[in-house]
């Protein structure tokens, strides 16, 4: 019998940000004067807002008197953090108990525990490109994936299989690396799809502050049978910079069984048996961001990234590049002129115009001949990309 987990040795090498680093480091070697313009990697570039910073450094001076100091938080997350989530959905016409919602330390570490509420020989749908941590985390349980191709003739949103299976089906929306976003009645599609085969919806709302068209969902349980089939894991990160901070939260509905056996009690042992909760201090500064001052931070930030999107958008269209996403999501998906690879763009761009964006192969076998633009970066960077781009791609 083995020791160790063997699926680790069916992994495939990870080599897409290391390969991105080799090149641009090797590049920057040669050209030290070169300013590269970074829209590669999405992590944010705007600090903090006020409110944020002012609750972490209230937090702080609370854990230096006996009176006000918090020891072990609960696993499950500190109670008035829960209800402001709660809250937060409830603006959007979604009723949660406080009871339905964890407090995590982010979403890629909800993205990998969750995995250990379902079994190992549950097939997985993952729509390709996707977020390549899907992949990985199932690779490493051993489970097979099904891979669905999200494409130009789909709009980047495919419709559920022909095929009836019992899966757990990742749908993130807005979309990672697409930055295409699911309309309410192809996730109505989705729901049924999983209500009727018994399958789990995984649904990444990592990026869902960036919607901002009324008719598009920003969470699933918008959709009515969601809170028998879903769990919705989001995060702080993309919204309110909380990326090196870190807190997210994730739902479970107290009505989603699977087997007899009820998810959210059993993600309520899952967390007391394997965590001790998230460190009091950022839980306060995350309360911040869904107080009404931190919200209206939180959209000034926000508009940031959006106007990165607008600016970028225009210098596309007068270079005549055919994209998708960049509304209601952070990120720009451009087909890569002249049937290039996302790979030969990568090193014309870096070489030509100093801009480091991401291939799309790095998201799967359906990115290849695309090239991923964050709008995180920074904005001088960004008009400064904008003005360099179409002299290297038309
Ligand atoms: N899900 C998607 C689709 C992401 O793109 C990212 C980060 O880039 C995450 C999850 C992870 O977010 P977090 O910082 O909360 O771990």
């Amino acid at each position: 019998m083995p020791a160790v987990n063997l699926n680790y040795g069916t992994l495939k090498e990870n080599y897409l940000f290391a390969e991105i680093a080799k090149r641009v480091n090797a590049y920057a070697a040669l050209h030290p004067e070169q300013h590269l313009l970074r829209l590669g990697i999405g992590d944010v570039t705007q600090p903090l807002t006020p409110s944020v910073i002012a609750a972490l450094h209230e937090a702080v001076d609370l854990q230096s008197s006996a009176d006000t100091f918090h020891g072990y938080m609960s696993e499950l997350g500190y109670a008035p953090l829960r209800s402001a989530v709660a809250a937060y959905y409830r603006r959007r016409s979604v009723t949660l108990k406080d009871s339905e919602v964890f407090v995590s330390s982010g979403a890629s570490d909800e993205l990998g525990d969750i995995l250990n509420l379902f079994d190992r020989s549950l097939d997985v749908i993952l729509l390709e490109p996707a977020y390549p941590a899907y992949a990985d985390a199932n690779v490493m349980d051993g489970r097979t994936i099904h891979y669905l191709a999200a494409s130009d003739a789909n709009g980047f949103t495919p419709l559920p299989p022909q095929e009836s299976m019992q899966a757990l089906i990742y749908i993130c929306s807005p979309n990672n690396p697409t930055g295409a976003v699911f309309t309410r009645e192809l996730l109505k599609q989705w729901v049924d799809y999983a209500n009727q085969t018994g399958s789990v919806i995984l649904f990444d709302a990592a990026y869902e502050a960036f919607i901002t068209r009324d008719d598009i969902p920003r969470s699933i349980y918008e959709i009515e049978g969601a809170k028998t089939c879903a769990i919705e894991i989001s995060s702080l990160s993309k919204t309110a910079g909380f990326t090196g901070t870190r807190c997210g939260y994730t739902v479970i509905p107290e009505d989603l069984e699977r087997d007899g056996m009820n998810l959210n009690a059993m993600w309520v042992r899952n967390r007391t048996t394997r965590t001790n909760g998230v460190s009091f201090i950022l839980q306060h500064g995350a309360l911040a961001v869904f107080s009404e001052q931190g919200q209206k931070e939180v959209q000034e930030l926000l508009s940031v990234y959006r106007a990165n999107a607008k600016r970028f958008m225009k210098a596309l269209d007068e270079a005549g590049l055919n994209y998708f996403g960049g509304e209601n999501a952070p990120y720009i998906w451009m087909k890569c002129p002249h049937g290039r690879s996302g790979w030969e763009t990568f090193d014309l761009l870096l070489e030509q115009a100093q801009i480091v964006g991401t291939p799309g192969e790095g998201f799967g076998k359906c990115g290849a001949g695309y090239f991923r633009f964050s709008m995180f970066a920074d904005p001088d960077d960004i008009e400064e990309a904008g003005r360099r781009i179409s002299t290297v791609l038309k």
